[in-house]
């Protein structure tokens, strides 16, 4: 590791103020402290946000689950509200990496890095969620840019994500054995605005798949999902699967993911 500062501020408002003076926040440090060390990230200053209660917990608020950017997985996994009512999203951060990854990796670490391969960036887009920032609120469509990029401006925190709480959801993935990250993950939503599928793992980064969605819409079943015949062309092709491996799954994992959401 290199010489850097380390600023713990105990508010939104002054970690803001750190971070548009150039300072890099730190959550969980789950993928940041990895790449300084691998000299990937270079960060003159550190602005830790693990002193700002204000960012941790859950909160139901009408049909919606608000979470802080700084709760943890292990902490929505285990959340009893999270659990009974909108079980596939704490099923999802359960089954997040292993023990310690879950006990420091947070929700909002995981949506601004927007890892291609990450499992929480489904559920919020398939979700139709919103996330709350430190400036604004963007919807869930609008955020997620490509790979490792966000709608995220300079200097801008997210503070919350904002999850409608869906008539029926599913979250099913093939793990990749080496990392424990989804090989690819497909969450199911089907709520008020219809059904919304997402897939996480097999392209640029998080994306919605239409023809899933208007299968689903017409017949929410597991029959329906089988018959959609899904493109590989803008699909990853790597040493771990190959493009049309990675179609198949999409359509395999839909499937079991409509059957379970029906369970
Ligand atoms: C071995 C291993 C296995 C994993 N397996 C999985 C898996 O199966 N599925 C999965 O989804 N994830 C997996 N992860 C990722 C993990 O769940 C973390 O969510 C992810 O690494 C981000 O970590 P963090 O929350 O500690 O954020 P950090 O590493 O502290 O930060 C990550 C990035 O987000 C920025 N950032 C953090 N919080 C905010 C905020 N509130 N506002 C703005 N920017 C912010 C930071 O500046 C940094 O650029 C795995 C990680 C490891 C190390």
């Amino acid at each position: 590791m290199y010489a850097f500062t380390l600023e713990r501020p105990a508010n939104v408002a002054d970690a803001a103020k750190l971070v548009a003076a150039g300072g890099k926040v730190l959550a969980g440090g789950q993928t940041l402290l990895a790449s300084m060390k691998l000299r990937l990230s270079a960060p003159e200053q550190l602005v830790d946000l693990g002193g700002i209660k204000e960012l941790v917990g859950i909160k139901k608020e009408g049909n919606a689950f608000v979470i802080g950017a700084m709760t943890r997985h292990l902490d929505v996994g285990s959340h009893a509200e999270v659990k009974a009512a909108f079980p596939a999203l704490a099923w999802l951060a359960d089954h997040i990496g292993d023990r310690q990854v879950r006990a420091m990796g947070t929700i909002g670490g995981s949506i601004a890095n927007n890892d291609p391969a990450a499992c929480y960036p489904s559920a919020v887009l398939a979700s139709g969620a919103t996330i709350v920032t430190s400036k604004r609120e963007i919807a869930a469509d609008d955020f997620f840019l490509g790979l490792f990029t966000t709608a995220l401006e300079e200097g801008e925190l997210i503070t919350a994500i904002r999850f409608p709480i869906p008539k029926r959801a599913a979250y099913e993935k093939l793990r990749q054995k080496a990392s424990n990250f989804p090989l690819v993950g497909v969450f199911v939503t089907q709520g008020d605005s219809g059904v919304r599928v997402a897939v996480t793992g097999a392209g640029n980064g998080v994306f919605r798949h239409k023809g899933l969605e208007d299968a689903l819409a017409k017949s929410f079943s597991p029959e329906a999902a089988a018959g959609v015949k899904i493109d590989s062309s803008d699909l990853n092709s790597d040493l771990h699967a190959s493009a049309a491996y990675r179609a198949n799954l999409i359509n395999v994992l839909t499937q079991r993911a409509v059957k379970k959401a029906l369970a």
